[in-house]
């Protein structure tokens, strides 16, 4: 949506659809006990796809409204960290899965279908938050059952059995 298309929505103000998409906002955050959430929007973010923050503690988050499928998801996610009470005692990478798994669960059982985008976009959160534990070395040091559920949701498996794919090849002769 550009400047002109965004300013004109926000005159004509919410659609039946947006309305419906806040209503279910308003009841995730409810499950999910979160009490301050303070609006962001990650269009206006430069050159930042997702934006989103959780403060479990202060059961508060800073997400988008939620009046797209995309918005929702985001917000559902900060709310997973909520609902799961985060804190650093778990590794990232599994935060990150669980609240992924969380935001998936809170959108079904609100009846909104997940977008496509939103589960790519969640398995490459993960995804980078195992490379960056397994550059670390914390990779499936502590919680190692979800973090090997993480790891094969994600994709990570398969990028390590491409990558050893790609190596045991180099032992081939070449033939040219
Ligand atoms: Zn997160």
């Amino acid at each position: 949506m550009n400047r002109r298309d965004r300013r004109r929505a926000e005159a004509r103000g919410p659609t039946l659809d947006e309305l419906t998409l806040l209503a279910v906002a308003k009841a995730i955050k409810a499950e999910s006990g979160v009490t301050y959430h303070r609006i962001v929007d990650p269009r206006r973010e430069d050159g930042r796809v997702t934006f989103g923050l959780a403060f479990p503690q202060r059961k508060a988050i800073h997400a988008p409204e939620g009046c797209t499928p995309k918005d929702l998801y985001l917000l559902a996610h900060e709310c997973g960290h909520v609902a799961l009470k985060h804190n650093h005692q778990k590794p990232r990478h599994v935060r990150e899965y669980e609240a992924e798994m969380w935001a998936h669960a809170a959108l079904q059982r609100n009846g909104i279908a997940v977008p496509d985008d939103s589960t790519a976009d969640a398995m490459l959160n993960v995804f980078f938050a195992i490379s960056d534990a397994v550059e670390r070395g914390q990779f499936g040091r502590r919680a190692k059952r979800l973090s090997a559920e993480a790891a094969e949701w994600s994709g990570w498996n398969f990028h390590v059995q491409c990558q050893r794919a790609r190596e045991d090849t180099s032992y081939l002769p070449h033939s040219t």
